[in-house]
Parts: structure tokens; sequence; C-alpha cells
């Protein structure tokens, strides 16, 4: 492995910086020539690469975002977009590439390397922390910390109006962050996807809450909540509990940007060295993660297709805390 191109794909989360910088200085010990692949598999199609050298990546590890930005590609999903790909990658005389992303862009990955036989690998950046293969995707913690200390804040002005807010957090169809965040917030309740939980029962938890004289009530919803969206979830319960002055934040993207936590930039450089370490060594078609703070290398389509599941015992957890 003499050249490697780096992107990062999908949604942004902080921490990708730091993977990048890693991949960089690494391929850099190892005497890699290391290329920058802009705008995510755009990139790639439209030939927007640039040589990156160590000092091009000073200053970025504590950085939110992306400096190699990033994007969703659909001409990728084509196989013409991805011959253009092929094209460039050949042209640049890239050996293999690095994929820094989630699900949807190691799919991607996954198919181009079978397509034209080009080593891939992928590092796992998502603040959704739903891929298998890693207990911790970079970003999740860093999204974690920004909606705790926002349901931090919100518990303050809760608890002085005496009001009960409803907090909807980011995850897509994993309720990790949410189950985080609640732990860590001291949340009454939470609504996740992963959890067959009903208004009943939530306006169960909450009277009983009150009962208690519970002195602040925030609930927290993850965004893919089978009982709808924040909004729809506080006018069901403002129907049954009519005595609570009921509020509502949505967090959005404010929980995607920041500088990453330490966890983040650890895990970022450490991932991002065993990725050029996992080239290196011959490795294709994975992804690189950590399980127990070890790095372990799964194959793509194992990491996409299986489901990681929330423990049950966050759930237990924040039940026995929540009374
Ligand atoms: P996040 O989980 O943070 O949203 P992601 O990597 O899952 O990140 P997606 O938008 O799902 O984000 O995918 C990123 C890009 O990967 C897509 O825009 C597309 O270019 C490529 N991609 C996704 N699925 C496929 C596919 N089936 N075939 C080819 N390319 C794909």
């Amino acid at each position: 492995i003499k050249r490697i191109g780096v992107l990062t794909s999908g949604g942004d989360a902080p921490g990708m910086n730091a993977a990048v910088r890693a991949v960089v200085r690494a391929c850099i010990y190892y005497d890699i020539e290391v290329f920058g692949v802009y705008k995510g598999y755009d990139g790639l199609i439209n030939a927007n690469i640039k040589q990156l050298y160590v000092r091009s990546v000073s200053n970025i590890l504590s950085r939110g975002g992306t400096f190699l930005l990033t994007a969703r590609s659909e001409e990728f999903r084509t196989k013409e977009g991805r011959e253009k790909a092929y094209e460039n990658f050949k042209k640049f005389d890239l050996d293999a590439l690095v994929v820094i992303g989630g699900d949807g862009s190691f799919t991607g990955a996954n198919i181009f390397s079978q397509e034209f036989d080009v080593p891939v690998i992928g590092i796992p950046g998502t603040i959704d922390n739903d891929l298998a293969g890693t207990d911790f995707t970079i970003g999740f913690d860093t999204a974690c910390n920004t909606a705790r200390e926002a349901i931090d804040k919100i518990r303050d002005t809760a608890s002085s109006h005496e009001r009960l807010f409803f907090v909807e957090v980011m995850g897509r169809d994993a309720g990790f962050i949410a189950v985080n965040s609640a732990i860590g917030g001291g949340a009454v309740a939470m609504v996740v996807p992963e959890h067959n939980w009903t208004i009943d029962a939530l306006i169960k938890r909450l009277r009983k809450g009150a009962a208690n004289k519970k002195a602040s009530n925030v609930v927290v919803i993850a965004e893919g909540c089978q009982l709808g969206n924040a909004y729809e979830v506080a006018d069901a319960v403002k129907k049954e509990l009519g005595y609570f002055d009921i509020r509502v934040t949505v967090l959005g993207h404010l929980q995607r940007g920041g500088s990453p936590t330490t966890m983040d930039r650890v895990l970022a450089s450490r991932l991002g060295v065993a990725a050029v370490e996992g080239l290196r060594h011959g490795e294709s078609k994975v992804m690189v993660g950590m399980i127990n703070n070890e790095i372990a290398y799964t194959p793509i389509g194992q990491a996409i297709k299986t489901e990681k599941r929330l423990g049950a015992e966050e759930f237990r957890i924040a039940k026995i805390l929540s009374i």
C-alpha cells in the first residue's frame, strides 16, 4: 500500500476531524502518501482530491464537523457514478480508500469495493451509535454530552417553574443518545424506538412522580420513537395531565456540532491509526471498531446488517432512579 485516499461521508459527527488527522499522520508515519477526497463520494466522482501532509491536519483535532466536508451523493448510488469514482481512484493511483461515516456510507463503500476489487476500510463516524462491530461510534459521546448539557439547563427552568418538559434528541432509529442523555441528565422517563412504551405507561410514570412531589420533570424523546415526535407525545400527555404546564424543546442540529470530547478524540485517534495499520496488513471490506477497549475488524456487511441493541440494563437503571 503506497497511496491511500480518505473521505468523510453522510452526516457529520464531532471527531471526524480527529479521525482524518489520525489517518493522515499514521500514513505519513508508515511512508504512505495520503490524499483527502473532499465532499464525500462526490469528491471521488468529481476528482476533488488533494494530497495531505503532516501540517494539513494541524489544529483540527479539537474542531467539530469535518474539514474534508461531507455530502450525500446521489450519483454514487448509480453504477455510472461509481465508475467515474473508480476512474479517478485509478487516475490518482490510489491503492485503498478509508471511508469515515455511517451505515449508508459503508454500504456504498462495500459495493464500490466489490465492484472494482478496491481495498476499503470503514471508520464508524456517526452520532447515532447505530453500528455493530464497535461499542461506540465517533461523535456519539460528544452528542450525548451536548444533549445532557441541554437537559441540565432545561431542568433548571423546569424545576423553577414546576413545568414538565419534553426534550427531543437525535439518533435516527436508535435510542442510544436518548438513553444516555436521559440517565446522565436524570430524566423522569425516556421514550425510545427499542422499547414498546405506551402513552398510558408514560402517564402512569408522570403521575407517580407528581404524587412523590418530584421537583423537576424532564422526559427525553428519541426522534425515531414509535409514539410520534415530542410535540405529539406532549399533546397526548396534556389531554390526561392537564395540571402540568407542558413545554417542548427539540434539540436538533446543535447535537451534531461542537468540539469533540476526549473520549471521541481518543476513539477517533485509535481507529484512524488502526485503519491504516489494517490496510497495511491486508484488511479490506471491514469496519474498524473498538470492542471492550480492543481494536476489532468486522466485515462491513456484518457491521451494517447486524442490529446493535440497546441493553435492557440501561432501562432498569433509569427506572430505579426515576422515582
Ligand atoms: P449518518 O448515519 O450519519 O446519516 P450515513 O453514512 O448513514 O451517515 P447516508 O446518507 O445514509 O449517511 O449515506 C451517505 C452516502 O453513502 C450516500 O449519500 C451515498 O452516496 C452513499 N450510499 C448510501 N447507500 C448507498 C448504496 N446503497 N449504494 C451506493 N452508495 C450508497
